[in-house]
C-alpha cells in the first residue's frame, strides 16, 4: 500500500505499521491471558463495526477456551429530551454469571463505552471488562477503568486496521493519520 492514501476528501500517511500493530495486540493477548486462564469460558464481545480486524488478531494469540459475539451499538434519536439514545443489538444468548471481556476498536471520551458496560451490567455478569486497541487518555472524560489498552494515542483521527473515515479504510493493514 501506498505511504499516502486519500479517502474522500482527505490524504492519510502512515502513522503505526502492521508490524507494531502485531506487537501491541501480541502484549495484551498475553495479558489477558495470563489473567483469565483459570476462569471458566470467557466471553469475548467485540463492538462492530470498528473491532473485527483487532477481534480477529486478539482470539488467535487466546489460549484458553473463549466463546466471541459481536454486537452492535445503533443510536437513534431518542422520543424523549435527552437526545440521543443507544442501544445494543445482537446479543442474543445470556450472560448472567460469565466473564466478558468487550472488545473495542477505540475508547476516545468513553461515550460509547460507557453505555455498553451499563447496558451489560444489567445482564449480571461475573465480570466485565474493557479491551481496546486504542485508548485516547487526553479526551477520555469518564471513570471507569478502561483495563486493556493495547496503545495510546494523542487525539488525531486515524483510519485503519477496522477503523473508518465515512465508511473508508476498514480493510488497511496499516493505522493512517490525516496529513492536510
Ligand atoms: P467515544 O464514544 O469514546 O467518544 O468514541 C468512540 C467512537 O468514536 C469510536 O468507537 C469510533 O467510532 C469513533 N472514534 C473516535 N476516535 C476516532 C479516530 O481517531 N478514528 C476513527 N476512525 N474513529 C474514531
Ligand atoms: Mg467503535
Amino acid at each position: 500500500m501506498e505511504n499516502v492514501i486519500k479517502l474522500h476528501d482527505k490524504k492519510f500517511r502512515i502513522m503505526i505499521p502492521a508490524k507494531e500493530i502485531d506487537d501491541a495486540v501480541t502484549a495484551v493477548a498475553q495479558r489477558i491471558n495470563a489473567d483469565y486462564k483459570d476462569k471458566e469460558t470467557p466471553l469475548f464481545v467485540g463492538v462492530l463495526n470498528g473491532s473485527f480486524m483487532f477481534m480477529s488478531d486478539l482470539i488467535k494469540k487466546i489460549e484458553f477456551n473463549a466463546e466471541l459475539s459481536f454486537v452492535k451499538l445503533a443510536s437513534y434519536e431518542g422520543t424523549t429530551s435527552t437526545g440521543e439514545v443507544k442501544s445494543l443489538i445482537g446479543l442474543n444468548g445470556s450472560i448472567e454469571g460469565r466473564h466478558v471481556i468487550i472488545v473495542e476498536d477505540i475508547v476516545d471520551t468513553g461515550e460509547s463505552i460507557e453505555h455498553m458496560i451499563a447496558d451489560l451490567e444489567q445482564r449480571n455478569p461475573a465480570s466485565i471488562t474493557v479491551c481496546t486497541l486504542f485508548f485516547k487518555p487526553n479526551s477520555y472524560r469518564k471513570s471507569r477503568p478502561i483495563q486493556y489498552r493495547a496503545m495510546e494515542i494523542g487525539n488525531e483521527f486515524i483510519v485503519g486496521y477496522g477503523l473508518d473515515y465515512d465508511q473508508l479504510g476498514r480493510g488497511l493493514k496499516d493505522i493512517y493519520v490525516v496529513t492536510e
